[in-house]
This record gives structure tokens, sequence and C-alpha cells, in this order.
């Protein structure tokens, strides 16, 4: 029952992620006059939804989270345009992140653990969001960077009274020193090349959640592999040098949810492997 309204919810959050990356970016895209104009259209809260192509409004069986995408093949009923598979693609994502999240759930079902349970669903929709931003426009944009900081901020003091354990926050803290401090050097000495301002404030983002250095360290470690995996074969056709600058963010988000929800046990594995032999 619980897995069903998590699948559920998640088809639901992941098709809102959508809409909220593409509204998101069109508001960026616009300036002056048409802006105002649009501002309206394209709110998150006001905005009926609508087609990106003809913008048709869109009816309740258009707005069926993966569904509708197959019952239409893929294409707008209104102008017969191909959406993107990226939409079902990202609802089923959503939707599997909650399951699996749930499935891994490392902490127990206290008023409390339902809490930090609470908040990571709302993490993992916004994790999804700036995903897909970054992935189609290599930006982390601070709309969704800046609400997830407040969110994480308040779990971790929530989670530090509730525990009647002030060392949580102070963890809390020193994650977000390691991850954004070293992230804020290297973006200081590389003038930005290597790595975004976006990827500095979602450092603070994922310190406030995994807590404490060692965490932050499997963070940067878990990334860096996946990262490497999913740049050598580039590499090695030379199609691009290392000096193309790969989107860490997702390789970043990524890494958080292994590490919050395997935090435990990987950091026993790390700790084995390349510290105590
Ligand atoms: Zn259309």
């Amino acid at each position: 029952m619980i897995i069903l309204v998590l699948v559920l919810l998640g088809l639901c959050l992941g098709s809102f992620v959508n809409a909220l990356v593409w509204r998101l970016h069109e508001q960026d895209k616009l300036t002056g006059k048409k802006a105002k104009r649009a501002a309206k259209e394209l709110s998150i809260s006001q905005g009926r939804s609508m087609c990106p192509d003809c913008r048709h409004q869109l009816g309740f069986w258009d707005l069926l989270p993966v569904a509708s995408w197959l019952g239409l093949r893929g294409k707008c009923r209104y102008c017969h345009h191909s959406i993107s598979w990226q939409y079902p693609l990202v609802e089923v994502l959503t939707a599997a992140m909650f399951v699996f999240s749930y499935a891994f759930w490392p902490h127990s079902w206290t008023t409390l653990g339902v809490f930090q349970f609470a908040v990571w669903l709302v993490i993992v929709v916004g994790f999804m969001a700036l995903t897909v931003y970054d992935a189609r426009w290599q930006i982390l944009p601070d709309r969704i960077v800046y609400p997830l900081m407040v969110v994480a901020a308040i779990n971790a003091l929530v989670v530090s009274v509730l525990s009647e354990d002030p060392m949580h926050l102070v963890y809390a803290l020193v994650g977000v020193a390691c991850l954004a401090g070293l992230f804020y050097a290297i973006f200081q000495v590389s003038g930005g090349k290597w790595i975004g301002g976006g990827d500095v404030k979602l450092g603070v983002v994922i310190g406030l959640l995994v807590t404490g250095p060692v965490n932050a360290i499997l963070v940067l470690f878990v990334a860096s592999v996946l990262g490497l995996l999913v740049a050598l074969p580039d590499v090695f056709r030379k199609k691009s040098g290392l000096s193309k600058r790969i989107a860490f963010g997702p390789f970043l988000m990524v890494a958080t949810v292994f590490v919050v929800l395997f935090g435990a046990d990987l950091a026993d594995w790390y700790t084995r492997q390349f510290l105590l032999l």
C-alpha cells in the first residue's frame, strides 16, 4: 500500500519536475515587456499546464503521468508535435527513487524518521529538477538550489533538536565546510572553469544532508568515480579532452543519494579498504 502511494506520488511529482524545469527556463529566457505578459502564464503556482510547442492548455487526460504520453504515442494531442521522452522518464525515475529510498531507508520509522523521510522526498524532487536542468543547460539555477538549502538547514536543525544531539548540527556544518569549502577553493583557483558557482551552493545542500567529514569525502569519492566512468570513454575516443567541463552536479547528487541511504555501510567499507589496511 505504501509502495503504491509512493509510486503515484513520485509520478505526480516527477510530472511537477518537468513542468517546473521547463517554466523556470522559459521565464529566464524572457526579458522586458514580453516577460511581464508571460509571467502569469508561466507562473508555477498559477499558470495552467500547456504544450511546450503550441502552448495549448492541457486537459485532465493529457496530464496523467506516463499514461498520457503512452496513450498519445509521445505526441501533443493538439499540434501533434512530438513530446520528449524526457517527460515520462523523469516521472518514472522520480517514482523509482521514492520506492528505492523507502526500501533502503536507514533510519527507523519513528516520528523523527518519518519527518526525515518526508524531507528526503522533497530533496529528491529538487535533485531531479536540478539534474534535468544541469544536463540540458549546464546550470544549477539558484531558484531551485536556495530553497533546497533552506529545507536541508531546517532538517539538520530539527534532527538536532528532536534527537537532543547538538553534535548533529555541528557535523552538518562540518560537512558544509568540507564540500562547499573545497568547491569554493576549486572555483577560485580555476576562475570558475573546472567547477561552477552552482556546484559551490549545491555543496552547502549536500554537506547539510550527509553531515560530517567522512561522509563528505565519500560523496566526493563516489561522484568522482561515477564522473570518471562516464567521461573516460569520451577521453579515449579523443572526442573531447579533459578540458571540457563536465556537468558535475548530477554526479554529486547521485553520490549523495548513495551516501544518505548507504552511508554507514559505505563508510565501513571505505575505511577498511583505504585507511586501515
Ligand atoms: Zn502542442
